[in-house]
């Protein structure tokens, strides 16, 4: 069995790296000294609902998309990067004009940092640029939570001390892509690149500095019908709060360019996920999961044919009622959302098998 596993993640391993093809090699300059990408939305800061700046640093990228294994097979965050690592004073460049976006906003403020890799990773961020980014927060009194990303390999006593005596009391959240609670479905569909004990490692180190776990959960990897990816998701959301997490984030996938879902989904052999999955989701796993754990989801490119999507009339008060439930966490703004297409979404449920699946058309309509 073990030997037949190894075979499936050599084959996957080859299909990631050929789907990316030359697309990291024509990767565009970008502006080292401004960051990939900065926003501000809206969000639930603790019990509160205040103002979350995300900010993506452009760094080198992923060193597992950088590596020989290829990266994650839903993920292009690798042509964010740049092809050389930007110098100490352009990564702090960068921060300062995604900070700046805050000037007019009051507390309670939230900062996500993302690198599109791992901000402890210091072949991205290099560790004096990490220290001075998170003094720099904990000299701005508004901000009360502080999600930073990284992969679970670089989840350190050592680094975790660091960080909570810069911060302070501040909320911490670590966020980390566990996509599944499943192994072979971590391994065989998504290539992640690690198992579920090193996953369970970073939640106990971080907790005895108190900060806590943002698990991000994928819905719908590659390889699974409609109804697993649906058990799934439950399933591992369920599992990440038994094991201590403090807030999930769950994500449907969205089709980016130069990957393995996106190879599949041009030969009708993938489509992402209905949003009535993602509504079922949410709404099972709010009743299983405790209160202390907040069930966050924002589905990019949703009602798009690459994000989750429905029929196309039914996908904008869908979309609202997800983002609305996220802020609120209350499962009661899905009670009045109906239409046409859900007898179509239980049908898929109740009836999709492989040759439905690789015979779907990707879009619903
Ligand atoms: S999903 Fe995360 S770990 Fe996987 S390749 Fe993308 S950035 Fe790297
Ligand atoms: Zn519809």
């Amino acid at each position: 069995m073990s030997d037949i596993i190894e075979r499936l993640e050599h084959i996957l391993v080859d299909s990631t790296i050929k789907a990316r093809g030359t697309s990291v090699a024509k990767r565009h300059r970008r502006n080292p000294t401004k960051p990939s990408a900065k926003w501000i939305a809206p969000a639930r800061i603790g019990n509160e609902v205040g103002v979350a700046l995300a900010v993506v640093l452009g760094t080198i990228g992923c060193s597992h998309a950088r590596g020989d294994s290829g990266g994650c097979t839903m993920c292009s965050y690798l042509l964010d990067g740049d092809e050389r690592s930007p110098t100490t004073d352009e990564l702090l460049q960068q921060f300062d004009d995604a900070h700046s976006e805050l000037a007019n906003e009051a507390a309670p403020l939230s900062i996500k940092i993302y690198t599109s890799g791992s901000f402890f990773d210091t072949t991205e961020i290099p560790a004096d640029v990490r220290t001075k980014i998170l003094t720099q927060i904990a000299k701005d009194e508004r901000i009360q939570e502080v999600v930073i990303e990284s992969r679970p390999e670089y989840v350190t006593p050592e680094l975790m001390r660091e960080t909570r005596d810069i911060l302070g009391s501040r909320g911490i959240e670590l966020g980390i892509g566990l996509e599944s609670s499943n192994d072979a479905v971590r391994s065989i569909c998504i290539n992640k690149g690690f198992n579920l004990s090193s996953f369970k490692d970073s939640v106990a180190i971080a907790r005895e500095y108190d900060i806590g776990v943002r698990a991000y959960v994928l819905l719908k990897p590659p390889f699974l019908t409609e109804r697993d990816a649906l058990l799934d998701a439950i399933k591992t959301i369920e599992d990440a709060a038994k094991l201590g997490v403090s807030t999930i984030s769950m994500n449907p996938i969205n089709i980016q360019k130069y990957t393995l879902v996106e190879r599949l989904w041009r030969k009708e052999q993938y489509s992402p996920p209905w949003l009535w999955t993602v509504l079922s989701v949410l709404r099972d796993a709010r009743e299983k999961v405790g209160r202390s754990v907040n069930i966050l989801c924002d589905p990019v490119a949703a009602g798009k044919a690459r994000g989750a999507h429905n029929c196309g009339s039914c996908d904008e008060s869908i979309t609202s009622a997800i983002r609305e439930f996220s802020i609120y966490q209350d499962i009661s703004v899905f009670d009045s959302l109906d239409c046409d297409c859900m007898r179509r979404w239980h049908h898929v449920l109740n009836h999709e098998d492989i040759s439905l699946l690789i015979h779907s058309r990707s879009r619903r309509s």
